[in-house]
């Protein structure tokens, strides 16, 4: 049997993550799940998978988890040096699948203790991509992505030369606004933009589908997970997201991964590689799709993605940066207090202020991305105050 933990068990991954496994009863062994604040649902989970520990990363709801678990034999534990400790457990394989900043330490920390990190949580390689990769081969610890993109470009480069590889088609569905015109996008609200056209996901990562910069974080995620260049990933709209992302070679051969949107595959294929499980899930019937289609992205109302390759060229630690301002603007956005199109502003004017600043010179340690992560929220956070 193989120990897991995962990390982000009650959001929409940890949860696919939890069907995934239901379907392989006798294979995996939990050892840690872990939470932000749903408490009640973590209490849950951590009985149904009988998992070893449950950490519950906010401090106020430890005593509520101590009673709900009260009467069970599963350790508990809280806070960010919760998340911590149970990532100092030595297990096959950690799941990362805690949204945004607040997974890059814990996730970090698995690359030392885990054989495997099946990576969700792709602000790790926003914020700190230099750094997670390098600690990552340090520690002889295998990522496998579980971004769907990205299984897919790691199952279409199975059995081939890296060195083949000419580029990258990273794919997208567009997001809800992808017809919609500038002065039409100044109107959009909270309810349109976290109604994703084809994904059921988190809200954070919803809003981030919607300006696209969830198809940035996405770049920058291949850039360091395959052996390519900037210029050679190519976003390619594709509004049924039924191709995953394709492989172009240097003989010209496109080799594309297709399924129906849903994780569970990519999660049964970080959690099974080399092998593939069997899954009981919906499978893509093509006659009823009957059309693919595939548009170049708009990238004078879709910003972000221009900002995302930009965080790239100037390196250091400018992804923190973008990756916070992002953090700090979605929030306000979810909360209603700024607009839709201010979230690309507010990323814009932190980078351009952060390099006049000079605060993201150094990324060489966890201690570097987080003083700029923080000096980047105190600019953006400044800026919110600002729109307002
Ligand atoms: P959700 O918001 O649905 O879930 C996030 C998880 O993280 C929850 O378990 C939440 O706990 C926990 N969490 C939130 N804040 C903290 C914190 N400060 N400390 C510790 N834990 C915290 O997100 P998703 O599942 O949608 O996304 C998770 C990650 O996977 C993101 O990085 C996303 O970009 C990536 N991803 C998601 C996809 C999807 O289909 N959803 C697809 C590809 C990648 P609680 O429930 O208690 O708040």
């Amino acid at each position: 049997m193989k120990t897991i933990n995962i990390f982000g068990v009650t959001g929409s991954i940890g949860q696919s993550t939890v069907k995934v496994l239901n379907q392989q009863r006798g294979k995996y062994s939990i050892e840690a799940i872990t939470a932000g604040q749903n408490v009640v649902l973590l209490a849950k989970l951590a009985i149904e998978l009988g998992a070893k520990i449950a950490v519950i990363a906010n401090r106020s709801k430890f005593d509520e988890l101590k009673s709900l678990l009260a009467n069970h034999p599963i350790e508990v534990d809280c806070g960010e040096d919760g998340l911590v400790r149970v990532a100092e457990r030595e297990v096959d394989i950690c799941l990362a699948a805690i949204v945004g900043y607040a997974g890059l330490k814990p996730t970090l920390v698995s690359l030392k203790y885990a054989k495997r990190v099946a990576l969700a949580n792709k602000e790790c390689l926003v914020a700190a991509g230099d750094l997670f990769i390098a600690e990552a081969e340090k520690y002889g610890c295998e990522i496998i992505p579980v971004d769907s993109e990205h299984s897919a470009m790691a199952q279409c480069l199975r059995g081939s030369k890296s060195s083949e590889m000419e580029k990258i088609l990273l794919t997208a569905s567009g997001g809800p606004f992808r017809t919609f015109t500038m002065p039409e996008m100044k109107d959009i609200t909270l309810k349109q933009a976290l109604k994703h056209p084809n994904w059921d996901m988190g809200a954070k990562i919803t809003i981030d589908s919607a300006t696209l910069m969830n198809k940035g974080n996405e770049l920058i995620e291949a850039y360091h997970l395959f052996p390519i260049s900037l210029e050679d990933i190519e976003v390619v709209i594709h509004k049924q997201s039924i191709i995953h992302s394709m492989i172009q070679y240097c003989d010209g051969s496109v080799i594309a991964q297709l399924g129906t949107p849903e994780m569970g595959t990519a999660i049964s294929y970080a959690l099974g590689y080399p092998d593939r499980l069997s899954l009981n899930f919906k499978r893509l019937d093509l006659f009823d799709i009957a059309e693919l289609n595939f548009e170049k992205p708009d990238e004078t109302r879709f910003k972000c993605l221009t900002l995302a390759k930009q965080s790239v060229t100037i390196g250091g630690a400018c992804g923190a940066v973008l990756n916070a301002a992002n953090e700090v603007a979605v929030h306000a956005f979810l909360q209603e207090s700024i607009s839709f199109l201010e979230i690309a502003n507010i990323c814009e004017e932190t980078m351009t202020r952060a390099q006049s600043d000079q605060i993201m010179d150094q990324a060489n340690t966890l201690a570097d991305i987080c003083e700029t992560d923080r000096q980047a929220r105190i600019i953006a956070t400044s800026l919110l105050n600002l729109s307002k």
